[in-house]
């Protein structure tokens, strides 16, 4: 007998993923519009904090920041709440870090 995994491909292909030339988005912070891949993407995590999307990836509500210095001015305009559409629980240290760390 033998005990082939059936279980398919580890990756899929999502076909609404393309190459486009120029998804931009708002930074929270300053609300400066640029092209997706300069800004650094943040998803909530299971506790409901803010945390660094390097791979751009993850499913869900996205926001985006271009770096630790925009961090402070979307807390203030409470960017992250509106654009996650639910209450956050900031951790601003680890989110600093993160936002520091290029990918
Ligand atoms: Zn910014």
């Amino acid at each position: 007998m033998s005990l082939k995994s059936t279980s398919g491909p580890a990756k899929g292909l999502d076909p609404t993923k393309e190459e486009r030339p120029g998804p931009v988005r708002t930074c929270l912070g300053c609300g400066k519009k640029q092209p997706k891949g300069l800004l650094h993407r943040l998803v909530l995590n299971e506790k409901h904090q803010p945390v660094r999307d390097a791979a751009q990836t993850a499913p869900g509500r996205g926001a985006y920041l271009c770096g630790p210095g925009c961090l402070a001015a979307a807390v203030k305009r409470k960017a992250f709440h509106r654009a996650f559409k639910q209450a956050v629980e900031l951790n601003l240290n680890d989110l600093e870090e993160a936002l520091r760390t290029e990918a």
